[in-house]
């Protein structure tokens, strides 16, 4: 049986084939199967990249969240070769593999940083070339592929489906063997027959093949690694918007083609980041690296920013919203740690005001499901969370306690909801909290730090609250007495 929070299911997703919103129904009962095109590596990240990658994180922890068994795919583009590529490995004056490698670890350096968990697998394409050459061969046998001088191509005007989910149209003069693309990317006007595998000019990185010395074009790969793992059919396939077309149109006419059966029922695409006007990108020079912006502003702010806009919406980078979340992020962690050092305080009675901070708790809880499955509003669901944040905090302005039990629901409502929000970082920035040892060395450090105030010695009384900020123990005075938050364990 399921533990469904909500009771039942009730996730809609807009799906980019059906143009639609529609119910969730996976394959399997209680399973859902998700596949994402990871990063070519060939780069440092942007926040464009961070948007889409935290916003996967944020749908595969909801799903599992709501009681699915998640089995998420991501593969590791390491074989992109194009003029960039070799541009940069002279500019480096590293051989390809060396920047492949460089790059990859990157990659997961900064997925971790962004609290981001790992797909159940990631499956490198140079370690899936053999599968991904009986699938261009499969092809060729039913007619789908022809061998041209430069490579093997897949001849959409053979696959009657084609454009059905970007809406390209092909003209009948695009679609015989006399137009094609050897290039990965291209725009719509450009759909014609595309590469499956690219036969290596002199100098270029080459694996063996039927067809000679070569290495296999962008699009196969996610098709052929994703029916690896997760089989012919799969329940969601996501990525970015500019994956639409070609890539994602590509993937529909290898698979549909090789299997005769939809290759996913859902296509999730991310909208793009936007900075000075401009869509973030790495050819334009108009980003910012994901490792600068950790720097500055913080991991669980960054995150947290990048949710505050719903997926399908362009999201216009802006350091000063950033800025003003700053303090909602601070109200957050406090009501944390005030939730969680309730657990250990002793019974008391419920009060009116309590009863309020429960059913508030209620309302959050509800708003935060229903903003998710109504296809993964994350901006409302974020929302939910840091005003019921500042109830919390009110609520203890006023009161020292609440019953354990109140507590105890907060607690697992804040670090539930609060995961699926900040993945890894919610409990390495937003609930960290010191251990018990710790906790009594504070607790009698302020107590001496409230004499030394009383007795006016404020040079010694603020000397105790920089020392303690050093350590990353922020106090706050509030009416009820000092609080502090603690913002790292290490
Ligand atoms: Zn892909």
């Amino acid at each position: 049986m399921l533990a469904f929070v909500s009771g039942k299911n009730s996730l809609m997703i807009y799906n980019t084939l059906s143009k639609a919103k529609e119910l969730f129904k996976p394959i399997e009962p209680g399973k859902a199967k998700i596949y994402t095109c990871g990063l070519t590596v060939n780069d440092y990240m942007h926040v464009g990249h961070a948007r889409t990658y935290v916003f996967w994180d944020t749908v595969v922890r909801y799903l599992k969240y709501v009681g699915y068994n998640v089995f998420h795919v991501s593969n590791v583009t390491d074989v992109s070769v194009d003029e960039r590529f070799m541009e940069r490995t002279s500019e480096l004056g590293i051989s390809y593999q060396q920047l492949i490698e460089k790059f990859t670890w990157a990659y997961f350096k900064d997925r971790e940083a962004l609290g981001i968990s790992r797909a159940d697998v990631h499956p490198l394409v140079t370690q899936h070339i053999q599968e991904i050459i009986e699938f261009v061969e499969k092809l060729l046998e039913k007619g789908y592929a022809y061998e041209a001088q430069d490579g093997v191509y897949f001849s959409i005007g053979r696959f009657k489906d084609y454009g059905k989910l970007s809406g390209v149209v092909i003209s009948a003069l695009k679609a015989g063997a006399s137009e094609r693309v050897d290039l990965d990317e291209y725009d719509k006007a450009e759909a014609a027959d595309f590469v499956l595998w690219k036969k290596a000019l002199p100098d270029e990185p080459y694996w063996f093949s039927p067809w000679g010395k070569g290495r296999p074009g962008w699009h196969i790969e996610c098709s052929t690694i994703a029916m690896k793992y997760l089989g012919q059919t799969i329940d969601i396939h996501g990525g970015g918007e500019e994956h639409i077309f070609p890539h994602h149109e590509n993937e529909i006419a290898q698979s549909e083609a090789l299997t005769g059966k939809p290759f996913a029922n859902y296509w999730i695409h991310a909208r793009h980041v936007f900075l000075n006007g401009k869509r973030m990108s790495k050819s334009k020079k108009n980003y910012i690296l994901i490792e600068d912006a950790v720097n500055k502003y913080g991991a669980a702010l960054l995150r947290l920013y990048l949710l505050t806009v719903h997926y399908r919406k362009r999201m216009n980078f802006d350091e000063q919203d950033i800025l003003r979340l700053q303090t909602k992020l601070a109200g957050l962690k406090s009501a944390v740690h005030l939730a969680k050092s309730q657990l250990f305080q002793e019974e008391a009675d419920m009060n009116t005001d309590e009863k309020k901070l429960l059913g508030a708790m209620q309302r959050a809880k509800e708003t935060f499901a229903n903003a998710m499955d109504n296809d993964f509003n994350t901006s409302i669901a974020v929302n939910a969370v840091l005003s019921l944040a500042t109830h919390v905090n009110q609520h203890f302005l006023k009161a020292r306690y609440i019953k354990k039990e109140t507590a105890e629901a907060l607690n697992r409502f804040l670090a539930n909801a609060g995961t699926v929000l900040f993945g890894d970082l919610f409990e390495r920035e937003v609930s960290a909290s010191l251990d018990r040892g710790s906790q009594g060395l504070v607790d009698f450090l302020l107590l001496i730090r409230e004499r030394l105030r009383k007795n006016g010695e404020y040079d010694l009384s603020d000397g105790i609250r920089k020392k303690l900020a050093e350590f990353g123990i922020e106090v706050q005075d509030t009416p009820t007495g000092p609080r502090y938050v603690a913002k790292s364990v290490h």
